[in-house]
């Protein structure tokens, strides 16, 4: 057989591996197959600027158009599930009837929203986001004056709120945990989050559980376990994304918290990889810890070196997490991976802007978290990365002190 690649999921690692594979001069045939409508596009801007504008928006395209993978002879086929995966005939039965055989294959399946599981929750009125199609739905509802409830207080819920907020709506969101972000950063950061969405006018619950839902199509309400119930014209769910491993599982393959891959991408039968949401795998830079990121750069970064792995070049995947969130005027980024029990030390840039890094006990930079203006804490959080890439153990007065020049931290390591 000449050399074949499949590649199942056409969102961001799916694509970015598609296109890395030609880029390293791979001359087999590449099937891209994506179980959605759209051109592949980008998820991000869904809970931003797909849901704020005035205007009607397109799905924002990964590449300008189908064209573009024409033009790089990768046969993308839309529309289509795939369905099995027989891995001793190495090929994969589609939902029009096709099999395609592969020398190699990638899952890149993505995630699924979590759905609520309380008494009458259901499709007809909770409302999740994780497709275009899904924004474009949650946008048609999200009119002046109409009162949401946002069920989580994590990314999503988080950018849905100030989205809405633009839009002019009533918003209020419910958290079990005690506060915010609760995962995802640390506790000052998460307070200056909340702050900034309750001057924004969003009424805050944390610690509630929910009872009950429901609703008849025009009015909805949700009962908490104390008893009060909050009546709302629209609900949407933001309660954690479950990677979508059943091909996965189905086939044999290994599944840990997501398909389980090593450090080169490569699953547990030696043809088939996987890349982004869908995949954990051990990182070098914390112990060898399993972790499975849902971040965009993640995905990006993943569908490259995959691309490289499977045409035979060995590289480990050790890239330093990071992800933003923007949410009003305000970014949000990480590096690396937050541990409660790091110490946090305070670098303040201005009077809304700061970064926050997150030392082990032992002193070694773990993670660094900023809230922000973009401009003044892109260039910061870069140079964070590069000090937990190098496993610096930086010392805290010089962190602080906002005279003190980052850069001279790498020099000093660089030097040694
Ligand atoms: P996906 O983009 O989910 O793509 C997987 C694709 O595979 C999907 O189209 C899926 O339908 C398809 N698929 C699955 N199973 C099959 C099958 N059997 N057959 C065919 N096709 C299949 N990250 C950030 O860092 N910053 C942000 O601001 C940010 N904002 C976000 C906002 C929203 C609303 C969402 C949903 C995510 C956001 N993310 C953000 C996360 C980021 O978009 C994801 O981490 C990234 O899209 C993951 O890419 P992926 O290719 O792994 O998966
Ligand atoms: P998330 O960040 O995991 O947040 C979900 C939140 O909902 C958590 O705080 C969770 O608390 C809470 N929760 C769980 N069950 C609940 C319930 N029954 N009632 C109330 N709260 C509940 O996930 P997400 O915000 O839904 O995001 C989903 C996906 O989109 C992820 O892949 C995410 O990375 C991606 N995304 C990313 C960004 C970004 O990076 N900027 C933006 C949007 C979306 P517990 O922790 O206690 O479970």
């Amino acid at each position: 057989m000449t050399e074949a690649i499949v590649i199942i999921g056409a969102g961001e690692a799916g694509v970015r591996a598609a296109v890395s594979l030609r880029e390293r001069g791979f001359k087999g045939s590449i099937s891209l197959v994506g179980n959605e409508e759209h051109a592949p596009y980008e998820r991000p801007p869904l809970s931003k600027a797909v849901i704020t504008s005035e205007l009607l928006p397109d799905a924002p395209k990964i590449i300008s158009n189908h064209l573009e993978l024409a033009e790089r002879s990768i046969d993308f086929i839309p529309n289509v599930i795939a369905e099995k995966i027989d891995r001793s005939a190495r090929s994969v039965s589609l939902s029009d009837g096709r099999d395609l055989q592969y020398s190699k294959l990638l899952l890149a399946t993505g995630a699924l929203p979590r759905r609520l599981g309380v008494t009458g929750a259901s499709a007809e009125n909770i409302l999740y986001l994780r497709t275009f199609s899904d924004a474009l739905k949650l946008r048609h509802r999200l009119e002046p004056g109409s009162r949401l409830i946002v069920i989580g207080g994590g990314f999503i819920g988080l950018e849905i709120a100030a989205s809405a907020i633009a839009r002019g709506c009533e918003v209020t969101i419910l958290e079990t945990a005690p506060r915010l972000l609760m995962r995802g950063v640390p506790e000052v950061v998460a307070e200056r989050i909340t702050d900034r969405h309750r001057n924004a006018g969003v009424d805050i619950r944390t610690s509630v559980e929910i009872e009950e839902v429901s609703g008849d199509g025009k009015q909805y309400s949700v009962r908490l376990k104390d008893g009060a119930v909050l009546v709302c014209d629209l609900i949407v769910a933001g309660i954690g994304a479950i990677p979508e491993t059943h091909l996965a599982s189905a086939c044999g393959l290994a599944v840990e918290n997501g398909i389980s891959v090593d450090s080169y991408l490569q699953a547990s039968d030696p043809d088939i990889f996987a890349a982004g949401d869908c995949c954990s795998f051990p990182h070098q830079l914390y112990d060898g810890r399993r972790v499975r990121l849902e971040a965009w750069r993640n995905a990006q970064d993943q569908g490259a070196i995959v691309a490289a792995n499977m045409l035979g070049f060995k590289t480990r995947y050790s890239a330093v997490p990071w992800f933003w969130s923007d949410q009003y005027d305000e970014t949000l980024q990480v590096a690396g991976l937050f541990d409660p029990s790091c110490s946090t030390v305070e670098r303040k840039l201005d009077e809304n802007t700061s970064v926050y890094f997150h030392l082990a006990p032992d002193g070694r930079l773990l993670s660094a978290s900023a809230v922000g203006a973009n401009n003044i804490i892109a260039k910061e959080i870069r140079i964070a990365e590069m000090l937990i890439a190098l496993r610096a153990h930086p010392d805290a007065a010089d962190l602080s002190n906002p005279s003190f020049k980052l850069k001279d931290l790498l020099k000093n390591l660089n030097k040694d």
